[in-house]
């Protein structure tokens, strides 16, 4: 284990743990021992969810298994840290070969293929933020050829307040929403969105609450996140044109986002963390979003990919096809403990659940792009799929799946399980 992580590191993180989980030894599973993501499930017939554990191709029930004797995600998220690392290190242990505790859990352990998986906790609030710095600059290149980046944007974590109600679990598929469209000197019409695009995005789970009035800072910013979920941040371009101005985003962002069932931890992802810096050439950030720490360890790398399944595709049992794949530490201008302290700077407090998107994760290269306005150049230069069809925008029955995975040599790789959803048609009756 190399020295800039080691003090972080535990022995939950050890490579050589095997489980008595057979499926958790796989070496392509999302979820070997070394993971353990917390979601919620319920049973067939059952409407109450329960807290769970993500184990090769298991759930664990942790109140079942004795961990919790609640099924409040939101309190075991709001732990303190140093109660979050014990009841990882009681999962690590109770599913090592050869645990004792194997025989009492087996009577608390699901098929995952047998439960409901829904979102990881009741959403509070959430923040869609704009760390993407590659993002950021192909958009505004788009828009704005000779000046892409607004002068704020090396300075502040931008951000706007989104909405929870219609932040969805995988799997749950959406139609394709309504919106005001307007095209040259036409007068604007209602009509379904010509333009949905997608966003690959991480959802930053906030954990422990900071009181109101109370800027949480740099040194314990991190304390108060608890983990990372993959996180697609559906967009219709074409509403997004014409409604933004002058106050940002609306109803071009809040009729569906896509979150994957399982959160996975910060000390899951501690093996992970890479140094954060910027090129000389930009501005530091203020003191109050700095620190030695950030800057040896503050960004995580994480590898991103979208893939996108057409109905025709899927009929014709064919495997969803990669458009693009990046790095979460190769796209983002702002760490995590960043986007915390800023948020918390004016006093704004910040409850267990609350969901941070980072912003649209594209990679410095022209194919890592995050988004189809970036891939097709706003719709210009169509994508031709292996099957024929070509795609500028997302078209309906299209299934789009984010992926995502930390690996690194001498550690054990860890995944985020699934992330996907099928666009619906617009209703008629909308229409
Ligand atoms: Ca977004």
């Amino acid at each position: 284990m190399s020295s800039r992580t080691d003090h972080f590191l535990d022995r939950t993180h050890d490579p050589v743990i095997q489980s008595w989980v057979a499926s958790a030894n796989d070496p392509c599973t999302d979820f070997p021992p070394q993971n353990l993501p917390f979601g919620r499930f319920r049973l067939d017939g059952d409407p109450d969810w329960r807290i769970g554990v993500a184990i090769g191709d298991q759930v664990l029930d942790l109140r079942a298994a004795g961990l919790v004797d609640h099924a409040d995600m939101h309190r075991l998220m709001a732990l303190p840290r140093n109660a979050r690392r014990a009841l990882r290190q009681s999962l690590s242990d109770g599913f090592r070969r050869n645990s004792a505790t194997q025989t009492p859990w087996e009577n608390a352990l699901h098929p995952a293929h047998a439960v409901v998986l829904g979102l990881p906790c009741r959403i509070g609030d959430y923040t869609d933020f704009y760390v993407g710095i590659h993002h950021a600059t192909a958009v505004g290149k788009l828009f704005r050829p000779d000046n892409p980046l607004l002068p704020n944007y090396h300075w502040i974590p931008i951000g706007y307040h989104g909405r929870a109600s219609t932040v969805f679990a995988s799997g749950h598929n959406f139609k394709r929403p309504m919106g005001q469209l307007k095209s040259g000197d036409e007068q604007p019409r209602l009509a379904p969105t010509q333009r949905l695009d997608y966003e690959v995005e991480l959802g930053v789970f906030i954990g422990q609450p900071n009181t109101a009035g109370e800027p949480i800072p740099m040194a314990s910013a991190e304390d108060h996140v608890f983990g990372l979920a993959l996180f697609n941040d559906w967009s219709a371009r074409d509403v997004q044109a014409w409604e933004y101005q002058p106050l940002g985003p609306f109803l071009s962002k809040n009729f569906a986002s896509t979150v994957s069932p399982w959160i996975v931890t910060m000390e899951a992802l501690a093996p992970f963390r890479r140094p954060f810096a910027r090129a000389e050439s930009l501005p530091r950030p203020l003191p109050y979003l700095d620190s030695a720490d950030n800057r040896a360890r503050g960004a995580f790398d994480v590898e991103l990919e979208v893939c996108l399944q057409t109905a025709a595709m899927r009929t014709a049992g064919q495997p969803a096809v990669r458009l693009a794949r990046s790095n979460f530490a190769d796209a983002a201008f702002w760490t995590v403990a960043q986007l915390v302290s800023h948020h918390t700077v004016n006093g704004c407090q910040l409850q267990p659940g609350d969901l941070f998107g980072t912003g649209t994760l594209s990679g410095p290269l022209p194919e890592e792009a995050g988004s189809l306005l970036e891939l097709t150049h706003r719709g210009q230069h169509a994508i031709a799929l292996p099957n024929g069809e070509i795609r500028t925008f997302i078209e309906n029955g299209d299934c789009v799946e984010l992926r995502g995975s930390c690996q690194r040599p001498g550690m054990r790789r860890i995944g985020f399980g699934p992330c996907a959803a099928t666009v619906l048609p617009t209703p008629q009756c909308a229409a």
